[in-house]
């Protein structure tokens, strides 16, 4: 995989091509192990909702600016 700082931040909302300013950063803990952080880039557009959608079921950690994001999240 590329370093994040060589990528093009694209907004994880379905059809948006827009450039990510925001990262959701969730864990369903069914699924991930306590130190995992799955990210969500989001744009200024899709940032409540895509927060939204984690919150209702209970996964959101954080919402951040993608430059805050660490290299071990994804
Ligand atoms: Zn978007």
């Amino acid at each position: 995989m590329t370093a994040r700082a060589e990528e093009h931040l694209v907004c994880s909302a379905k059809g948006c091509r827009a450039t990510a300013t925001r990262g959701v950063v969730w864990r369903n803990p069914r699924l991930h192990t306590p130190e995992r952080r799955k990210v969500w880039l989001a744009c200024p557009d899709h940032e409540r909702h895509l927060a939204e959608f984690v919150q209702l079921r209970g996964f959101l950690l954080e919402v951040v600016d993608v430059d805050e994001l660490g290299a071990g999240d994804g």
